[in-house]
């Protein structure tokens, strides 16, 4: 697999103004990612996830260092068509998904990418219901997006962005202002896109749960990275990520707790059915 993203010695810092001085914001990240991958970037509020996402498509540009997609230097001297071919190369998907949408019909929506990028009528229907199939969302159609409930209405704001074809999609919160089951709707939608349409996904979380569904879990602290590894990896040591101001998954915890009990258990359980097991088998040598 070939880098995606490579982003090298990257420092940003907000400009600042004549009452303002400079917001230093992200010091010497140096990240790589490829093609396919399923990340999940962590960090307390304010620790600098949102600059970072902003940074890999053109939002913000580098205070120094570097950041590159798909071997194109990101600078402001690409070209319009070059910052176009960016910018659809990797969607991004925000925390709220009424800021998100634009029309009055769900499908309407979904076209309005492909629509600006010049995409001919027929295709853009082929698009359109395509990627309403794959976000589960067919029978809303022609549907008005104020009738969808949040989960619902940010599968649409998904669907818009697969109707653009990007490599990759950054979920900036994307399930932050969703109720339990709009979340599992979502996060199982960014696993299909994922797994089976090979799409690279960045996700930037607070959620302990959405993070253990990534292969790599890459942790931010006051603009560095502190942590990258896979979820088993990042969350075998409960006592860093607590001292980072965030939580593990509580499974994790648990074990945990009972490993200090002097339960002999391994380190970095993360999934559900895999500790339920363990400790039926722990409970069952124990009688
Ligand atoms: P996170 O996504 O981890 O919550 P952000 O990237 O949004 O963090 O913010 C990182 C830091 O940059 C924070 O201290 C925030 O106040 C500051 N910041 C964010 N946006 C701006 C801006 N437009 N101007 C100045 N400072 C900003």
């Amino acid at each position: 697999m070939s880098s995606f993203i490579e982003i090298k010695n990257l420092c940003f810092s907000y400009p600042g103004d004549a009452q303002n001085a400079a917001v230093p914001v992200l010091h010497d990240i140096n990240l790589n990612i490829k093609k396919g991958e399923y990340v999940a970037v962590l960090g307390r509020n304010g620790s600098g996830k949102s600059t970072l996402a902003k940074l890999m498509n053109l939002i913000l540009l580098p205070t120094s260092g570097s950041v590159s997609v798909n071997g194109k230097l990101l600078s402001e001297d690409l070209s319009d068509e070059e910052c176009i071919e960016v910018r659809r190369n990797i969607g991004m998907v925000f925390q709220n998904p009424d800021n998100q949408l634009v029309a009055t019909v769900v499908e309407e929506d979904i076209a309005f990418g492909p629509e600006n990028l010049g995409v001919a009528p027929e295709e853009i229907r082929r698009r359109v219901d395509e990627a309403l199939r794959i976000v589960g969302m067919s029978d809303f159609a022609r549907h008005s997006p104020h009738q969808l409930s949040g989960g619902q209405k940010q599968r649409i704001a998904i669907a818009g962005i697969i109707a653009i074809l990007p490599e990759c999609i950054v979920f900036d919160e994307s399930t932050a202002m969703l109720d339990p089951s709009g979340r599992k709707e979502v996060m199982d939608t960014i696993e299909e896109l994922n797994r089976n349409r090979g799409i690279t996904v960045i996700t930037i979380t607070h959620n302990m749960d959405e993070a253990v569904r990534a292969d790599r879990v890459v942790v931010v602290d006051k603009g560095r990275i502190v942590k990258d590894g896979t979820p088993k990896q990042v969350f075998s040591r409960p006592e860093e990520l607590w001292s980072l101001g965030l939580s593990v998954p509580q499974v994790t915890e648990l074990f945990d707790m009972l490993r200090c009990l002097g339960a002999d258990l391994p380190e970095g359980i993360t999934d559900e059915e895999e500790g339920a097991k363990l400790l039926f088998e722990f409970i069952k040598n124990r009688n």
